[in-house]
């Protein structure tokens, strides 16, 4: 059965890293902009409050409320892309109706933009220059990387190609030398692609989408799916009891890649913040 490639342990490890950093001071500050009701959402901006509070970096919820104009937002970011005592700023989805956060993230400073949502910044990483990368996806690398997963010439597919985790994330897989196939939502025949994988990870949103016959025998599996069950849980992208059987190596959910996620925005922030 497969190994448990839990996150929690090195998000731990890099919250205290952080966070004895941060206290040699001057003191990271992260500002998150919302504009929703969305109970996930805001509870996700809580944690990171509460994460960034307990690593010595202050962190400003600015709350726009769900009725926000689209426009009050992009003033809202380009103000605190302004002010320096801001060192890093996240946008957190879901954004009132006509609003698009790829659109309005234009407005966030690329040095301050620790959750790598301005296009510029992914245009920089594709690139292969220096760059935030979105949290998400340097956390699959962060958790591949800690638990000794090779990379280099071996077959990487990514089921999922959003602008926050797919697509970044095959530009970080390629950089690492891996041999990299997007899947997505028009794919044929999913399980054909995604069986060749020797490191699947899945970011689909999808409860329960990649089942045994998805996966060939030994892989690692990263999940990145985070979908909420009728008890109030989260369940991840992979039907874990199946795939535990195949597969060599499986990131729970919750516990794998959403801890590290955290843990690496605190992280970028700190970063802007010794940068500036
Ligand atoms: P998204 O909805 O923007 O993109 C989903 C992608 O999956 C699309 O590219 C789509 O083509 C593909 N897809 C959808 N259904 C598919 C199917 N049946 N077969 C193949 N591909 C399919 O979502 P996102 O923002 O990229 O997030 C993906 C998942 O990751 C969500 O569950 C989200 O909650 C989760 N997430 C987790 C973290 C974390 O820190 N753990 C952070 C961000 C997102």
């Amino acid at each position: 059965t497969a190994a448990t490639l839990t996150g929690k342990d090195l998000a731990a490890a890099i919250r205290a890293e952080t966070a004895a950093r941060a206290a040699e001071g001057p003191r990271p500050r992260l500002a998150v902009v919302v504009a929703t009701a969305d109970e996930a959402s805001l509870w996700y901006v809580r944690s990171i409050a509460k994460a960034a509070t307990g690593a010595g970096i202050a962190c400003d919820l600015v709350d726009l409320g769900p009725e926000a104009a689209p426009a009050h937002v992009g003033e809202t970011l380009e103000r605190l892309s302004g002010d320096p005592s801001v060192h890093g700023v996240l946008l957190q989805t879901p954004l009132p109706a006509g609003a698009s956060a790829q659109e309005l993230a234009g407005a966030i400073d690329p040095a301050k933009d620790v959750d790598g949502a301005n296009p510029l910044s992914l245009g920089r990483l594709a690139a292969g220059l220096p760059a935030f990368a979105p949290a998400t996806a340097a956390a699959v690398m962060a958790l591949l990387d800690h638990h000794g997963v090779e990379l280099a010439g071996r077959r990487a597919v990514v089921v999922g190609r959003s602008t926050v985790v797919g697509k970044p994330l095959a530009h970080l897989l390629l950089d690492r030398d891996a041999t990299v196939t997007v899947c997505h939502s028009r794919t044929r025949d999913l399980a054909s692609v995604t069986s060749q994988a020797d490191v699947l990870v899945a970011a689909a949103g999808r409860a329960g989408l990649i089942g045994a016959a998805h996966v060939a025998p030994g892989a690692v599996v990263i999940d990145v799916g985070t979908n909420p069950t009728p008890d109030g849980g989260l369940t991840g992208d992979v039907d874990a009891g199946a795939v535990r059987d195949v597969a060599g190596g499986l990131s729970p959910v919750p516990g794998g890649v959403g801890p590290v996620t955290t843990a690496l925005l605190l992280r970028h922030t700190l970063e802007a913040a010794r940068r500036a």
